[in-house]
């Protein structure tokens, strides 16, 4: 595990937050964004709302509610803990927004295992690629005995949507 998550328990509120938002949005799918610093209090969070918007993934909106709160340089300070590891467009959000940290917890593999459409690139491979800025550093699967079960089974439809962004 990376310097950046030397106390793994003091990420878990942020883990556990994000499977709330999860659990409420229209595909389950929750990402919050902490201060590195101060990873037990979310600032930030977003909830998938594909199903009014097919680019509202979590991750993006969890962006875009720090955006609307005027965080819109880099973000270096901030990291971004996702229920599952984010896909090409997610991780190239993170990466524009310049965030310091990605954590998620299912991978994209496992969620192509139990039969989730996906774009079989990691978020490591999306953000190595890019110049002229320090990528987030990508830590996961992480505390994914927690997400995994989000992905099995019935999970992928028929979900109400409730709270696609809400900023706390
Ligand atoms: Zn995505």
């Amino acid at each position: 595990m990376a310097d950046s998550m030397t106390d793994h328990g003091t990420w878990d509120t942020a883990m556990r937050r994000a499977i709330e938002l999860a659990a409420g949005s229209h595909a389950p799918f929750g990402a919050v964004i902490v201060r590195i610093d101060r990873p037990e209090s979310v600032v930030f969070e977003g909830g998938n709302s594909s199903g009014s918007d097919p680019t509202g993934h979590a991750e993006v909106n969890a962006i875009r509610a720090m955006a609307s709160a005027g965080v819109t340089g880099p973000a270096r300070d901030y990291g971004l803990v996702t229920t599952a590891e984010p896909c090409p467009m997610c991780a190239a959000a993170c990466w524009w927004a310049e965030l310091g940290l990605i954590v998620y917890g299912t991978s994209i593999a496992e969620l192509s295992r139990n039969g989730w459409r996906q774009i079989a690139i990691t978020a490591r491979t999306v953000v190595s690629q890019g110049s002229g800025t320090q990528p987030p550093e990508v830590i996961g699967p992480w505390r994914q005995e927690w997400t995994d079960p989000l992905y099995r089974g019935s999970g992928k439809s028929g979900q109400t949507l409730v709270n696609p962004v809400r900023e706390l």
